[in-house]
């Protein structure tokens, strides 16, 4: 018999963590209830779980801290993660998916949505594991470990930055619009800016240093990553 999908739920009010709880039992899932980041770690070090739901505001660490550090740990940093948040402003939910959230739902959210969330981050990341190392020149990125190197030396680079990377990778040479980044990076949010995807491309540049003229802008459309950039292939020239 297949095991249901487990779902840590991290939620410190009783009565929504409850329906919450009760609606994942109705749909196929396995929820664990924790109170807060104490609870939620200790549920972790039993046993590493499917998805994790994290309300943002906890006593104790926030939601943020412990994506953060739960991204940041080989245990845990492939656990899909939906953020759950009664703020609304944009920076907050920016912040919540640099941290590696998958996704976000603002409360209150109904029950069909909060399902449809997790299905949707389930689909985007089952597929996505075990996965290659993906090179473009002289460039590496390796989704299992979440490396990135250049010319034998690693490269450091922010959660976002690295989806985007990946993502660039695994379809390099074409062009993608700011919209499609946004789709296949961030999730389906409708409702950040397109130029959330400029910042985090500028990024992605500095990150890569030299490597970042391999990112290049196609003007009136979006970003390509190529082996080949046009500015790599003027500073050939200019060696020769
Ligand atoms: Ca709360």
């Amino acid at each position: 018999m297949k095991t249901l999908p487990s779902v840590l739920v991290v939620e410190d009010e009783a009565a929504i963590a409850e329906l919450i709880v009760i609606n994942l039992k109705h749909n196929g899932f396995r929820p664990i209830w924790a109170m807060d980041g104490i609870a939620a770690q200790r549920e972790i070090e039993t046993a590493v779980p499917d998805l994790i739901l994290l309300d943002w505001m906890l006593p104790g660490e926030t939601g943020l801290v412990l994506a953060r550090r739960w991204r940041a740990q080989p245990r845990t940093k492939d656990i899909p993660l939906i953020m759950l948040t009664a703020r609304g402003d944009e920076v907050d939910r920016v912040s919540g998916l640099d941290a590696g959230a998958d996704d976000y739902i603002v409360k209150p959210f109904s029950t069909k949505e909060l399902l449809a969330r997790i299905r949707a981050v389930f689909r985007r990341r089952t597929p996505e594991l075990p996965e290659q190392t993906l090179s473009i020149g002289e460039l590496y990125l390796d989704p299992e470990t979440y490396r990135v190197s250049y010319q034998n030396q690693t490269l450091k680079l922010g959660p976002t930055e690295f989806k985007l990377l990946h993502y660039l990778m695994r379809h390099a040479e074409r062009v993608h619009s700011r919209g499609r980044l946004l789709d296949q990076v961030w999730g389906d949010h409708v409702y950040i800016e397109e130029r959330t995807v400029d910042v985090h491309i500028k990024r992605l540049r500095e990150s890569l240093a030299q490597a970042g003229a391999m990112i290049e802008t196609v003007r009136g459309v979006g970003y390509r990553i190529t082996a080949m950039p046009a500015a790599m292939a003027l500073s050939a020239e200019r060696a020769a």
